[in-house]
């Protein structure tokens, strides 16, 4: 009972694209299902007293078990080509000596979704559609020959076999509707495990393409998005917002004295470290090569207490490299958003507050030039 529920939720969970059904395991329900379905033709087919059609029918129970081992080499044309020939076959056989009301004929219906299915499955092909188109053509083509084709067999076997002649009939109409429910189910599997890769591939590089690999904060144009918004917010809703401009102090000295390496090790140190600082609706990315902009949700003040904060976590954390400890100081611009103000004027005015603080002493946090009321 416990296994049968384990199974029921591996099936759900493989109709909802959450498991991943594999080509193996794909192809090889399918040539078990026609493998058992021979099995039953063949136990059929020596109730009638039909050797011949009883030994095809074993035959072929062995070629689709051994095709399975086709699967295992990923050669799924053949599998196509063998799977369409052997149902062609199969039929005509039947048809001479029955005709079509046994019903063995609907099978030639299987191979149109059968070979459309494992076409398209298979990459390295090249013309799948005109050779899916061919083969279903020629399967129509048996169909047609079958209903046309004129033969007392099946009175006979009426006669002599009442039950089991109608109990063939009746079950291969029960055969061909569970191989189309199968080939059904696994178009839909399909369906699901590509939207399901896509989405996840879709997520991936959305990330990557918003993310800056080293320090793992949010790049340039993830920040513009957030800006624009923001800047939208503002003018609509009046929802006050500022920005602080922050760049590592004297950083060439760390790279020229320690490597490059150490240099990393510090960004990511400075930005683990501000990320930490933020609160909800803060937004931090890193602007530039060692410069760190962060939109803040609050006037000014909010943003200058913010900046003082980040400068002393900053300034109190150290690096340590090759038995070395790097310590760093930063400077930070900060600047409120006007409705009137472009941003990139806003980004020049954290600039340009910034350069004041770079030029006059470095480690600080400036949201005023002093005797100036617009820089
Ligand atoms: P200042 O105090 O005026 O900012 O001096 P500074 O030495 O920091 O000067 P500047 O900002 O012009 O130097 C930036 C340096 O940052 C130059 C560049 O080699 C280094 N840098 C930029 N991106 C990276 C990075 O990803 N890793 C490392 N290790 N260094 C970087
Ligand atoms: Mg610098
Ligand atoms: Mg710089």
């Amino acid at each position: 009972m416990e296994q049968i529920k384990i199974y029921l939720k591996y099936i759900k969970d493989v109709i909802s694209g959450e498991e991943y059904l594999s080509d193996r395991e794909k192809y090889s329900l399918v040539l078990h299902i026609c493998a058992i379905s021979h099995i039953i033709f063949s136990i059929m087919f020596l109730g009638f007293g039909n050797i011949l059609l009883m030994l095809y029918n074993l035959l072929s129970f062995l070629t689709y078990e051994s095709m399975i081992s086709l699967v295992k080499n990923k050669k799924y044309m053949l599998i196509a080509l063998a799977f369409s020939l052997e149902v062609n076959v199969f039929v005509i056989f039947t048809t001479l000596a029955y005709g079509y009301n046994l019903n063995f004929n609907l099978f030639c219906f299987l191979i149109i979704p059968a070979v459309f299915y494992i076409t398209s499955m298979t990459k390295t092909f090249k013309y799948p559609f005109p050779f899916s188109c061919s083969l279903s053509v020629i399967s129509l083509g048996t169909y047609i020959f079958s209903v046309l084709y004129k033969n007392d067999g099946y009175i006979n076997l009426l006669k002599n076999y009442p039950v089991l002649t109608r109990i063939t009939s009746v079950m291969n109409i029960v055969i061909t509707a569970i191989l189309l429910g199968v080939f059904s189910f696994m178009f839909t599997v399909e369906m699901k495990n590509s939207t399901a890769t896509l989405e996840s591939r879709t997520k991936q590089f959305r990330q990557l393409s918003s993310i800056d690999p080293l320090t793992k904060l949010a790049n340039r144009r993830s920040m513009m998005e957030k800006l624009n918004i923001s800047m939208h917010l503002l003018r609509k809703d009046k929802k006050v917002f500022s920005l602080i401009l922050g760049d590592i102090d004297d950083f060439k000295k760390v790279n020229d004295t320690y490597g490059h390496d150490c240099g990393d090790k510090v960004l990511v140190m400075v930005a683990d470290t501000i990320s930490s600082q933020m609160r909800e609706g803060d937004f931090v990315c890193r602007w530039g090569g060692e410069e760190i902009l962060i939109l803040v949700n609050g006037n000014i003040d909010a943003a200058k207490s913010l900046g003082d904060r980040i400068l002393e976590k900053v300034c109190a954390n150290e690096v340590r490299y090759e038995n070395n400890i790097v310590k760093v100081t930063m400077t930070f611009g900060v600047a409120e958003a006007n409705e009137s103000f472009r941003i990139e004027d806003f980004i020049q005015k954290a600039d340009n507050r910034l350069y004041y603080g770079k030029t006059h002493g470095k480690c600080q946090v400036v949201d005023q030039i002093p005797n100036s009321v617009n820089s």
